[in-house]
């Protein structure tokens, strides 16, 4: 099983990846959380140049280095993992490079959406389910503020960046609801991972 969590930053993404990971190890599952942009040692090399590198590359040349990230992971880790029968959570996926290349850097260009989902079809793993946790922009600044953590490009972008990848979630959900279900992350992380936890339930019953 292979479930992805996706949103913007400040929606406790890594929180309730951490809680899905304890409740599904309490019930006897052997689990393999990662993230990315990175999950290995190439990626997470990667990672530091694509978020913290100084570089600004163009936006194909971008998202083909989140593919290259990605593919080191699927095939190093991810594919690896699944083959063994492992469940592997996933902090981001394929659908962050749809929401902050495709519809945030790239404003929905369907050229660049059209190139992110074609090499989503050459990664060769889709995910089992994707909770995309959703919070007004708002919310997601107070957290992020007493956070207190240092900023990446991404996150020192601008406010009309930030509704276009919001947006983007919210399409991605919608084009996909076999997929994907949005959570509202407005609420206790108990509240939030109690509602993920019946979702994965149901699906391993
Ligand atoms: O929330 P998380 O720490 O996983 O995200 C790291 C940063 O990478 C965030 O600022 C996010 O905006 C950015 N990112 C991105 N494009 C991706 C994946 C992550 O800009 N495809």
């Amino acid at each position: 099983l292979f479930i992805t969590f996706e949103g913007g930053e400040g929606a406790g993404k890594s929180t309730q990846v951490r809680h899905l990971e304890a409740h599904l190890r309490e019930g006897g599952y052997d689990v393999v959380r990662t993230r990315e942009p990175g999950g290995t040692p190439g990626a997470e090399a990667l990672r530091e140049f694509l978020l913290f590198g100084g570089h600004d590359l163009s936006l194909r040349a971008e998202i083909m280095s989140h593919f290259a990230a990605r593919c080191d992971h699927v095939d190093r880790l991810i594919r690896p993992a699944l083959a063994r029968g492992q469940v592997v959570i996933c902090d981001r996926f394929v659908d962050s490079t749809l929401a902050y290349q495709g519809y945030g850097l790239g404003k929905g260009d369907p050229r660049i959406l059209d190139l992110i989902r074609t090499l989503g079809t050459q990664v060769g793993v889709v995910p089992d389910m994707t909770f995309v946790l959703t919070l007004p922009r708002a919310q997601a600044l107070v957290r992020l503020a007493a956070r207190g953590q240092s900023s990446d490009r991404y996150e020192a972008a601008d406010e009309a960046f930030h509704a276009r990848v919001a947006d983007g979630f919210d399409a991605i959900a919608r084009a996909d609801p076999g997929r994907c279900l949005s959570v509202a992350a407005d609420r206790p992380a108990d509240a939030v991972a109690r509602d993920i936890a019946v979702r994965v339930d149901a699906c391993l019953a």
